[in-house]
């Protein structure tokens, strides 16, 4: 008897539960903090951030390693292809970036933007992987690269088969200029023959402003 009435009560909460997802999915006035597709919570005490504490991480090499370091899975209900492991004023630039640059850039287009392919965050090497080379930015946790994105309606657009032509070329063009601000450093396929396939975003600040080209 016990075990039948712990059987309703379960399914009871089951029904509620259901429920609340159906009126949750369906309520277009829920503020946009609290729409997270990932179930990831919140980080860097921003709602619009979502994923996980990483914490210290440990350079291999001297000048590498983050302080506190989050893994980044979901900005504004879009997701990442993978967790960036960035630090959090990394992240808040990437979140300004995604609302104002991106999203803005493609509008209500196929449905908008599902995921964002991330092409690196966190990885402690020289840059542009080049032997005796300073160490990256992105071997502190501050910089992120971006190769495309997908949209709701399955539309791929990669900087390599889109950047400088048709509508998703204007697109590219218009989030690479709004980079420039939010991030210290923003390069992307017109500024050498690294980028050809990917924004490279960085928060170093330069003493003459952002470093755009
Ligand atoms: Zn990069």
């Amino acid at each position: 008897m016990r075990t039948r009435n712990t059987l309703i009560s379960l399914g009871l909460v089951a029904l509620v539960l259901s429920a609340g997802a159906c009126s949750f999915r369906g309520d277009r006035n829920v503020p946009r903090a609290s729409a997270s597709t990932s179930g990831f919570p919140m980080v860097c005490g921003n709602p619009d951030l979502r994923g996980e504490v990483v914490g210290g991480v440990p350079g291999g090499i001297t000048g590498c390693g983050i302080d506190n370091a989050v893994r980044l899975h979901e900005v504004n209900g879009v997701q990442l292809s993978t967790g960036a492991v960035i630090d959090c004023p990394t992240a808040r630039a990437f979140g300004t970036w995604v609302d104002r640059g991106m999203m803005r850039a493609v509008g209500s287009q196929g449905g908008g933007v599902e995921t964002i392919r991330i092409a690196a965050s966190y990885a402690c090497r020289t840059r542009n992987h080049q032997p005796g080379a300073r160490i990256s930015e992105h071997g502190r946790g501050k910089a992120i690269d971006v190769s495309g994105y997908t949209l709701r309606d399955g539309t791929q657009v990669t900087l390599l088969k889109d950047w400088g032509s048709g509508r998703n070329g204007r697109a590219l063009k218009q989030m690479h200029r709004a980079a420039c601000g939010p991030f210290g450093t923003v390069l992307g396929p017109e500024s050498d023959r690294f980028h050809r396939d990917h924004f490279h975003f960085d928060t170093a600040r330069h003493r003459g402003g952002p470093y755009c080209r």
